[in-house]
């Protein structure tokens, strides 16, 4: 969209705000309003000024003074404002014009640079299946959250709008059908009706919505893939949206991985794929899963950087309580067909050239979507240039039940890092294959280290309620 077109738009739609928004390197949305009037073409030359000093992660009050720049592409009208509002996600750059490389946004566009210049392709295709819960919102109501670090499968259902206690269960609809049962155990079909109705409105294309595995209240929308940097946009709309329609029907989402001891948790399955001029590089018919050679290098530098790409695909101690056998996460560090437990996975029904793709399931949505597709498309170039051939590896492929295995076979399969500080010192140790092209500095991953260390630590020095049941008694 033309800067012309953003101020046509403000006049036609009688657009009262313009609301500015970046990303910080945890993955949140801030944002800032100007009115309408005060825009003109000149703001978007010299950009919108801020104080980036309180932002976790960003620099300190010596350089404070930053400035937006907004991208008219990615313009569309916030559905929850009263007074009209036009949104528009920036890049940040500092006050001397240039690029701030700890801007996580700034991040993918020169991961999608690099690209070009490496003559591998010219665009690389992005889209992640973003899985999340609906929960009543219980804030204002008492002792209804007295024990939310224990909350369970069982709790939730009573959370999800089936609050009768006691009684008889045998008189009521089961919380828990499978994959996707239609109403009247799905009571949320007209939430995420409204989530893709007005994320239609932001400029998304809706694929599918649908019920997720766990106890009632898990969903997931897909929308259609895109370019890098777009995809991530997309993802920044589609959890706000998604966030808001939820508080709209009093109910609270969350993106949270593993919200529910016992239960699945929530994914974010990245499929990728590059192309060169409208070109799919992925596909050959009759390989393996139709993969070109190329295709499999990429999956190579996928798994054989995992262990340090899952620091910033799974960035919360929460996302390691997802990774555990048992709930579709995927655990080994594999690829295959059709296994659900490997890390990437080849969709095989329904492709077509331009649709062959890999998925990586890995990620969850703690992810900041600007860094984490980065880091992916980093990890899988680097697997083509210097021929990471995952098999001769030992990353598969493996087609097989994974259960079925003899011990001595699953002893060769490596997992996924346990916890976030073992990912940590993982992408310590190894992160050239980020910072080699320039995309990420030296001193993004240090501070990215030292901010998740924290928070990691933050979790560990609290009491824990089930240190209670195993060592109160002692
Ligand atoms: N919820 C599962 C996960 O944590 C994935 C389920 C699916 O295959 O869609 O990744
Ligand atoms: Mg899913
Ligand atoms: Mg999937």
């Amino acid at each position: 969209m033309s800067v012309q077109k953003v101020l046509d738009t403000i006049k036609e739609k009688g657009i009262e705000w313009v609301d500015f928004r970046f990303t910080d390197i945890g993955g949140k949305s801030h944002h800032l309003s100007v009115p309408a009037v005060e825009v003109e073409a000149e703001t978007f030359e010299t950009g919108v000024a801020f104080d980036g000093s309180s932002i976790t992660g960003f620099r300190g009050i010596e350089e404070s003074d930053m400035v937006m720049m907004p991208d008219t592409d990615s313009a569309f009208v916030d559905p929850f404002t009263a007074h009209p509002t036009l949104v528009l996600l920036c890049d940040i750059y500092t006050p001397d014009g240039v690029r701030y490389d700890r801007d996580p946004r700034s991040i993918a566009v020169k991961a999608e640079e690099y690209l070009k210049t490496t003559g591998l392709g010219t665009d690389a295709y992005f889209a992640p299946e973003s899985e999340f819960f609906i929960f009543d919102d219980v804030r204002y109501e008492s002792g209804m959250n007295k024990s939310f670090y224990e909350v369970d499968s069982e709790e939730a259902a009573w959370n999800t709008g089936r609050k009768e206690e006691g009684g008889n269960l045998a008189f009521k609809t089961g919380v828990k059908g499978g994959y996707f049962p239609v109403a009247p155990t799905d009571t949320q079909q007209d939430i995420r009706s409204e989530m893709c109705r007005l994320l239609q409105e932001a400029g998304l294309r809706i694929e599918r919505h649908h019920h997720e595995v766990a106890t009632a209240g898990q969903g997931e929308i897909n929308f259609r893939f895109s370019t890098l940097t777009k995809t991530a946009d997309n993802l920044q709309k589609y959890k706000y949206i998604v966030q808001n329609v939820a508080r709209q029907y009093g109910k609270v989402a969350t993106f949270m991985p593993k919200p529910l001891f016992g239960d699945n948790g929530s994914g974010m399955h990245v499929h990728q794929s590059i192309f060169n001029d409208g070109n799919p590089l992925f596909y050959e018919k009759g390989a393996y899963a139709n993969l070109s050679q190329m295709a499999i290098y990429y999956i190579g530098g996928i798994l054989h950087h995992a262990p340090s790409l899952i620091a910033l695909t799974n960035p919360s101690t929460n996302s390691f309580k997802r990774l555990v056998p048992g709930y579709e996460a995927p655990v080994n560090l594999v690829f295959s067909k059709g296994n659900r437990s490997a890390a990437v996975r080849i969709p095989i029904a329904a492709v077509t050239p331009k649709g062959c793709r890999i998925e990586f399931r890995t990620p969850d949505s703690t992810a900041n979507p600007y860094l984490a597709f980065a880091a992916m498309l980093l990890a899988g170039l680097d697997g083509i240039k210097n021929k990471i051939d995952p098999t001769a590896l030992g990353y598969g492929p493996l087609d097989k039940n994974i259960y079925e295995l003899s011990d001595e076979e699953k002893k060769e399969i490596r997992s996924v890092p346990g916890s976030l500080e073992e990912a940590l010192d993982a992408l310590e140790a190894n992160h050239s294959f980020l910072t080699e092209s320039g995309v990420f500095t030296e001193d993004f991953i240090a501070n990215f280290i030292e901010l998740k260390r924290a928070e990691a630590k933050a979790v560990a020095i609290r009491v824990h309620p089930h240190e209670y049941s195993l060592y109160f008694g002692v």
